[in-house]
């Protein structure tokens, strides 16, 4: 009886593991997806006007200087998947991204 509770507990028990280290290894791997320079803007996808003021205003997906990066500008508005859009471009740019106008928020 207490072997059939045992075997039980421990069913339970990895039930409950497997799910939570499911979870943990998607973070990591959205963590990584992050970390290895996720490309938030399609350029492939873009019109020529929008693709004409990005390169006027020299976007570029990974900022030099990551102090001064879009997540630190104040006409980025986060998305929280490391993407978000920017208020001059009227779409889409990436935290770790950079152009021209780059203003810190105030
Ligand atoms: S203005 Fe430039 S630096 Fe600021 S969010 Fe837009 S693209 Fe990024």
């Amino acid at each position: 009886m207490s072997n059939g509770n045992l075997s039980r507990r421990k069913l339970l028990e990895r039930s409950i593991q497997l799910p939570l280290g499911g979870l943990l290894l998607a973070g990591a791997t959205a963590a990584q997806a992050a970390d290895a320079g996720k490309v938030c803007v399609d350029l492939a996808h873009m019109d020529s006007g929008a693709k004409s003021i990005r390169d006027s205003l020299k976007y570029v997906e990974k900022a030099a200087d990551p102090k001064q990066s879009c997540g630190t500008c104040g006409f980025f508005e986060a998305k929280g998947d490391g993407c978000g859009n920017c208020m001059i471009f009227t779409g889409p740019a990436s935290a770790t991204g950079h152009c021209d106008s780059w203003s810190a928020k105030s």
